[in-house]
């Protein structure tokens, strides 16, 4: 299987890229993100406690975001060529939650693709999609700056646990969309 992680700041272009490579490489993309706005659209529990920290630009709890990802798998993974993860793990503990229900399921995350994007640059482009998005998380500068924040401490370390294992690749996260999507399918080829 390819399971891919997209790994990036908010505002990165993780989502962009990953519709694009879900569909050259026939992937399922999983964006806890997505899987969370729905939860709270459909006001499940899950959903409403989700809320509290979402706004705040803080992460949902590892136990509630791992449990969906836990779902997610089994429902999908009969079906599928891999998966592209967007927007998780986020935490350490999220990185190795996710290491062990792949390897319960006889497969592995094959790498982890690195999204470069100055701090300048995701602040414009996060109040400029804030504009149209509909989300208001991407409204409030500071809500966008904690969440940049929560990305440096909490977040990076999941790149030291994959490089540790030599399955990081940074890849620049800034230009066209076409030449940033090309320079992650070189990236994903070179994975073997
Ligand atoms: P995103 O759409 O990926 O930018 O996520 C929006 C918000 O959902 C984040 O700011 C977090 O509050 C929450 N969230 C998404 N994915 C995760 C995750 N893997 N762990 C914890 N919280 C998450």
């Amino acid at each position: 299987m390819l399971n891919i992680i997209l790994f990036g700041p908010p505002g990165s272009g993780k989502g962009t890229q990953a519709a694009i490579l879900k569909e050259k490489y026939g992937l399922e993309h999983i964006s806890t993100g997505d899987l969370l706005r729905e939860e709270r659209t459909q006001k499940t529990p899950l959903g409403l406690e989700a809320q509290r920290f979402m706004e705040q630009g803080l992460l949902v709890p590892d136990a509630v975001v791992i449990g969906m990802i836990g779902n997610k798998l089994d429902e999908k993974l009969a079906q599928v060529n891999g998966f592209i993860f967007d927007g998780f793990p986020r935490t350490v503990a999220q990185a190795q939650a996710l290491d062990q229900l792949l390897a319960d399921k006889h497969t592995a995350i094959k790498g982890v693709l690195a999204l470069q994007v100055s701090e300048d640059e995701l602040l414009k482009r996060l109040l400029q999609r804030g504009l149209t998005s509909g989300r208001e998380d991407d409204r409030d500068a500071e809500v966008i700056r904690k969440r940049i924040s929560v990305y440096n401490n909490s977040t990076i370390p999941v790149l030291d646990h994959y490089g540790a294992m030599g399955k990081s690749l940074c890849v620049n996260g800034e230009g066209s969309i076409e030449d940033i999507s090309s320079a992650l399918s070189h990236a994903i080829n070179s994975l073997g």
